[in-house]
């Protein structure tokens, strides 16, 4: 493989869906250069704003359905709810971006592309095969204390009707149990998520947390798949905000047909 070549990963059972297209981006077949090398979508990572437009259409031009939208990430709790008059389905060119601040989006309109761009935080993509209804999720550790994930799949079943039982989820990479050290956990993680802090270590498991967030919601164990990769021990695949401090953030797409 060209270094320069775009790799994605997939989720096995997102692979069977006809329904679903989606992607997870490496770093790997962008312009950025340096510490953001090289196929870098993050507007507030420090980058050049130019070559982040270019990373960009790169993605939308591999994954080919437009609108593409992306999120403000701002690791709060809130959910968009998008909606056919909110963006333009007439026009399927690259430019065909719409951005809005929230953390979660859910959607059942089709040909509509949903980004969570991450680095070390998890994109958690969500799909009804019933309902056809999608979602996609940026959870860090503040998304797992703000149980924005339980928060989601409430709004799913709330505005679209759907239920646990037809809902898959898949992980994305993401800081896993080896590398979520966090020292001060005592400030900052509640004391009811402290049963995921490993035992002789201040390291928490945060992909354990998600899950059970899903199960407690009525997922099912079968429907969810964790890739179990963690950025921070595969920094030359994937963009790690602990390994690397200034760095990218690679994009993780969902759409439905
Ligand atoms: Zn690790």
């Amino acid at each position: 493989m060209e270094s320069n070549d775009i790799k994605i990963y997939e989720f096995e059972h997102y692979k069977n869906q006809s329904s679903i297209v989606h992607g997870i981006f490496t770093r790997a077949g962008g312009k950025s250069t340096g510490a953001f090398n090289s196929l870098n979508i993050g507007i507030n990572s420090g980058d050049e704003q130019l070559t982040i437009a270019k990373n960009r259409k790169i993605i939308i031009r591999k994954m080919g359905l437009t609108p593409f939208v992306f999120l403000n990430q701002v690791h709060k709790d809130s959910i968009k709810v998008l909606k056919k008059d909110e963006i333009d389905l007439s026009k399927t060119d690259l430019s065909n971006i719409e951005t809005f601040t929230a953390d979660g989006i859910i959607t059942d309109i089709k040909n509509v592309s949903l980004v969570i761009q991450v680095a070390d935080c998890q994109a958690v993509m969500l799909y009804d095969h019933k309902k056809k209804v999608i979602g996609n999720i940026h959870s860090g550790w503040r998304g797992s204390v703000k149980n924005i994930i339980g928060k989601t799949l409430d709004k799913m079943l709330l505005k679209f009707g759907c239920r646990p039982e037809n809902i898959m989820a898949g992980i994305s990479p993401s800081l896993g149990p080896c590398c979520s050290e966090f020292i001060n956990y005592k400030d900052e993680i509640p004391k009811d998520l402290w049963k995921y802090k490993s035992k002789n270590k201040d390291n928490f498991n945060f992909w354990k947390i998600s899950l059970d967030q899903l199960l407690k919601k009525g997922v099912k164990k079968e429907h969810i798949e964790n890739m179990e990769i963690c950025t921070k021990c595969n920094t030359g695949e994937f963009y790690s905000f602990r390994g690397e401090k200034t760095t990218g953030r690679f994009a993780c797409v969902i759409s439905m047909v």
